[in-house]
């Protein structure tokens, strides 16, 4: 992707070294409906179309227990996104707000998360709603909804823990 072509007034970029630090592996593919940016949602909603979470055979097993969850959070991995932007406007009008600061898929590192309504699971693939990503982009994590997840393991003394 070109780092020129798409910026607006007032915004910056910073000088990127290829990024080799981390490796992450894909756990499967997102079908959507849409299949290019302008027509993604910004934000996936919960009575959304439905799509799916495609996951890699070799993934399967780990689906185990997920059904008891009605909503669950998905991870993936913006990929057509360019990752220099620092200072962004969001409404292209030479005004202009820091990338930590914005939900944009535009970020060093293009993880997008939703939180989706999980609607069945069928030979491996999660039938969902709530979703805003392209058709095709990179799986990287699914976890049940942080607020009715209970932790399965024993508790640590951290988990009490509370500011003095
Ligand atoms: N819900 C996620 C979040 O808050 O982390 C993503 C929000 S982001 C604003 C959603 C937008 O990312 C979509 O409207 C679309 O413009 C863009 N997008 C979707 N899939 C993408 C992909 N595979 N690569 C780059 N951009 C993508």
């Amino acid at each position: 992707m070109s780092k020129t072509a798409e910026l607006r007034p007032n915004e910056r970029t910073v000088d990127l070294a290829p990024a080799t630090d981390a490796t992450l592996r894909f756990i499967g593919t997102i079908r959507t409906p849409w299949t290019d940016r302008e027509d993604c949602p910004r934000q996936g909603r919960l009575d959304g179309p439905e799509c799916q979470l495609v996951l890699d055979p070799i993934w399967r097993d780990g689906l185990l227990g997920l059904d008891e969850y009605e909503t669950i959070e998905v991870l993936y991995w913006l990929d057509k996104s360019r990752r220099d932007l620092i200072r962004q406007s969001p409404k292209s009008d030479g005004r202009t707000v820091g990338t930590f600061a914005l939900r944009s898929p535009v970020r060093p590192n293009p993880i997008g998360t939703s939180m989706v309504k999980l609607l069945r699971i069928e030979n491996g693939t999660l039938h969902v709603q709530g979703l805003d990503c392209l058709d095709g982009t990179p799986l990287i994590d699914i976890k049940p909804d942080r607020c009715a997840f209970t932790p399965k393991a024993p508790p640590k003394p951290g988990d009490r823990q509370v500011s003095s």
